[in-house]
């Protein structure tokens, strides 16, 4: 009997596994993988001022190439329960879906992975024509200091090669097979500051007001393009989130004016360059009269892209074979653990379809749990094949 989507997948939804904790979906997959002759590995991460995370790797196979299956078991808080039509915990089934949160992100994903990986061994006698992975972690939508890039570090120390991984992640917009991302922008937060000198407003001569500095700068930053887009990519953007000056009176000008701002930002940039390049531009048009001062924000967030190839057209053929759609190869959205997996090997993100990914009443058509098995077995069938 083929391997039930459905089923891994409720079970894994009714794991209360809010990040950053396991809630028993780790377990789960460990029991399920072990059962069909995987080695699972589970190891708990810890860094000062985060919570410790917990984590699983596993193969099957010991040569290459290694296929890795990668995604998250973990799911942001399902706000008010009483708000789902199906508690968000319970793995309900109705009008042809299944109801709770992580069933599109990703758990379901995860179920599909696999069932397809369980369906595939069957077939072929319990081993694969090389090696079958996966990297799991429990520290997606939280901090996502304690999983996937200490995972990795884990996995390259023990010895482990990858050579081209699939996570899961909903990728697709409107229908399954609609889009495969092969890349992400990359993302900065930083914080502009000027200072001037505080006074009475009846008195500017006597005082320096930062906000007209502040003005300035703001507008420098914002009015020319980061560059026209690049092969892969949109144009890099950035945005203010927040001016602030904090004053609650009516006759003081500040001392001090602070600007936030968000920049998503191509291959043509890498986070040291975008500093630099927001340091020239404010410079510039600060002169020697505005005193200003940039901080950032830590981010480990940088850019990647995959080149369209052999690997994303298997993946696409597969996509096609099974759901008649040619997927389009985006590197749209906000970043995800691709960006890790990137350094290690080439990652195509392809899952479900996101539309009710973090909403109330998450859910997921049964039918598409079925065809991302029937997707992820036809890229296993072919990539050993
Ligand atoms: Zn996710």
């Amino acid at each position: 009997m083929p391997a039930d989507p459905v089923a891994i997948a409720r079970d894994l939804v009714r794991c209360r596994s809010v990040t950053p904790a396991e809630g028993g979906a780790l377990a789960f997959l460990e029991m399920t993988l072990r059962g069909a002759g995987f080695t699972v590995h589970r190891m708990t991460f810890s860094e000062p001022g985060t919570a410790d995370v917990e984590n699983l790797y596993a193969r099957i196979g010991d040569v290459g190439p290694n296929l890795v299956f990668a995604g998250h078991t973990d799911v942001v808080p399902p706000g008010d329960e009483q708000a789902w039509t199906h508690p968000p915990f319970a793995g309900e089934l109705a009008d042809g879906a299944l109801y709770g949160r992580g069933a599109v992100d990703m758990k379901g994903g995860i179920a599909c992975a696999v069932a397809a990986a369980l369906d595939y061994l069957a077939a072929s006698g319990g081993r694969p024509k090389g090696s079958i992975s996966f990297l799991v972690t429990g520290d997606e939508e939280g901090v996502a200091v304690n999983g996937t890039p200490k995972l990795l570090k884990w996995a390259a120390t023990r010895g482990e090669t990858f050579d081209h991984c699939v996570l899961g992640e909903p990728s697709n917009v409107e229908e399954l097979g609609d889009t495969i991302k092969i890349g992400r922008r990359g993302s900065l937060n930083g914080h502009l500051i000027v200072t001037g000198k505080q006074g009475h407003v009846a008195y500017p001569d006597r005082a320096d007001n930062p906000i007209r500095g502040l003005v300035k700068l703001v507008e420098a930053l914002q009015s020319q393009p980061l560059d026209k887009g690049t092969k892969q990519f949109t144009p890099s953007h950035l945005e203010f989130t927040s001016v602030d000056v904090g004053n609650s009176t009516v006759n003081l000008i500040p001392g001090q004016a602070r600007a936030r701002f968000n920049i998503r930002f191509n291959d043509k940039h890498t986070l040291a360059s975008l500093k630099k390049l927001m340091q020239a531009r404010a410079k510039k048009a600060a002169g020697k009269k505005i005193k200003f001062a940039f901080q950032w924000e830590p981010s480990n967030a940088g850019v990647f892209a995959v080149k369209p190839g052999p690997f994303t057209d298997l993946v696409t053929a597969a996509i096609k074979k099974v759901t008649g759609r040619k997927p389009k190869l985006s590197t749209s959205g906000g970043t995800s653990d691709a960006r890790f997996i990137s350094a290690y090997c080439p990652v195509v993100e392809f899952g479900l379809v996101g539309q009710t990914m973090h909403a109330v009443d998450e859910r997921v058509p049964i039918a598409d749990l079925r065809a991302l098995t029937a997707i992820y077995r036809t890229i296993l069938d072919r990539y050993f094949g």
